[in-house]
């Protein structure tokens, strides 16, 4: 089929209906077939929009004016929603967000992976959708009078003075305004991009929601940060709960936060954090997830889901620092983990030892290299757990785990496209999915993590 001419030209306006919304939150309304995007507009709207943009096959339009609103429409809490970018769904009703959420995972089941018999569950969602995150990333750079810390302005390099964040911990942004003042108030220059100039370019936040430890982590352009021993001062004076602060040296020209050298100003190297019963340590650079209330919820479902009663043996493939590992090692009979950055599979080993677990094993590489290894081994597992990036799993692992024949297969997702992909393969080769949850990880973006069963059939 020829993708349509548009019915539409440049700065036309148009009043359209809008029928759906985007994976990345626009309303999509369609003029005799023709596809328009546009932004900020939520189902059921009649909007009278002005076209900005026209392609082939589709075009973009800009919201002139609300005709008809939707009953989930609310006013953006956040005073920059329009301008930073960070949260794409400030103007739609949590509840509607969740909805839209679960709808985004069963559409792109039938239309990828042509799915249709399997239950998506209502989106669990968190009862106090703000103030989530546990970590703050904040770039620095410089106005007329003097440093400034904040965020990117939507599709550009430009830095906007930042006062809080809404999905923020509060604590972070005590933490980020602190050390923002404090550094203007020292003389610290903010990094000038363009010229490659001035000191500080990043600070990052972390913060230990069950402990109350709090990390500052400097990244700097160079080895030196200027009035560095009053600035350590001033941030251990002003933030009662700091238990380590790093500085992390970038001396590149890249869009990438950290360095590869960090060292340690004052305190420790890690900072704590519990998920559930297990304790973990954090480290400067640790992956480690953003939303530690709805991580437990992903969590316990993987637990729930893996349905272990105490004598099986799992894989947890894409492992990060150990979470799941260490989660589904309080039930099984032993785990082996694998991941591809050392660092993560050091710190998983420690927070194995930390917690005093026995029956786990963590290695470094490729899953789809080392999978088929421990299964020449004659490693035999009960039950495979994976949590690949968006990319989804590789393929030569799903026909690994084809191979091993697992009982149980579960599979958390970040990227229900992929997700969608990978179960096609998985159902062709003998797997059931039973079921597919998606959980609220990051409220207000759209973001949509999921997590499902698969069982294997009986032949
Ligand atoms: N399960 C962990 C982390 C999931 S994120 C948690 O819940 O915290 C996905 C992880 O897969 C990342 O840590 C990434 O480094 C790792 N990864 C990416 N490609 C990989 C591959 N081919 N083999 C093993 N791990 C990989």
């Amino acid at each position: 089929m020829s993708k349509q001419e548009a019915p539409v030209k440049k700065n036309d306006t148009v009043e359209v209906i809008i029928e759906d919304l985007t994976h990345d939150g626009a309303g999509v309304a369609k003029l005799n077939g023709y596809a328009l995007f546009i932004p900020k507009a939520l189902p059921g709207e009649k909007i009278k929009a002005k076209v900005v943009k026209v392609k082939k096959g589709y075009g973009f339009g800009r919201v002139l004016e609300i005709v008809e609103e939707s009953k989930d429409r609310v006013n953006a809490p956040c005073p920059i929603f329009n301008q930073c970018g960070g949260c794409q769904l400030q103007h739609m009703s949590y509840e509607a967000q969740l909805r839209y959420k679960q709808k985004q995972v069963k559409d792109v089941l039938e239309r990828i992976g042509k799915i249709t018999d399997v239950p998506v569950h209502p989106t669990l969602g968190m009862s106090e959708p703000w103030r989530y995150r546990n970590k703050a990333q904040v770039p620095v750079g410089e106005e007329e009078g003097g440093l400034i810390a904040g965020f990117y302005q939507e599709r550009s390099h430009r830095i906007i003075d930042m006062d809080e964040c809404l999905i923020q911990h509060e604590e972070n942004d005590k933490v980020i305004q602190k050390v923002k003042e404090l550094a203007r108030d020292v003389g610290i220059r903010g990094y000038d991009e363009e010229r490659h100039r001035g000191t500080l370019r990043h600070v990052v936040a972390r913060y230990g929601k069950r402990t109350g430890d709090i990390m500052v982590v400097l990244i700097t352009r160079g080895q030196e940060l200027p009035h560095k021993n009053k600035l350590i001062e001033a941030i251990r004076e002003s933030i009662p709960n700091i238990k380590s602060i790093v500085q992390n040296i970038n001396s590149k020209r890249t869009n990438v936060i950290f360095g590869e050298k960090t060292v340690i100003l004052w305190g420790d190297e890690y900072i704590y954090d519990f998920i559930g019963d297990i304790k973990f340590a954090i480290s400067a650079r640790s992956f480690y997830q953003v939303n530690p209330e709805q991580t437990k919820v992903l969590y316990d479902k993987a637990l729930d889901y893996a349905a272990l009663t105490g004598t099986e043996t799992v894989i947890d493939a894409y492992c990060g620092i150990g979470t799941i590992s260490l989660f589904l090692a309080q039930n099984a009979r032993h785990v082996y983990g694998v991941e591809i950055v050392p660092e993560a599979i050091s710190d998983a080993k420690r927070n194995a030892k930390l917690n005093g677990f026995t029956n786990v094993d963590f290695a470094v590489g490729e899953a789809e290299k080392v999978i088929p290894w421990w299964h020449a081994q004659g490693i035999r597992p009960d039950v495979i757990v994976v949590d690949p990036p968006r990319k989804g799993c590789d393929d030569k692992l799903l026909g690994t785990i084809l191979a091993m024949k697992p009982k149980r297969v579960v599979y958390v997702s970040c990227n229900p496209a992929t997700l969608a992909r990978d179960l096609r393969v998985l159902e062709d080769g003998g797997y059931k999915t039973q079921e597919v949850q998606p959980v609220d990880m990051f409220p207000w973006t759209t973001h949509v993590e999921c997590i499902s069963q698969l069982v294997l059939k009986n032949d």
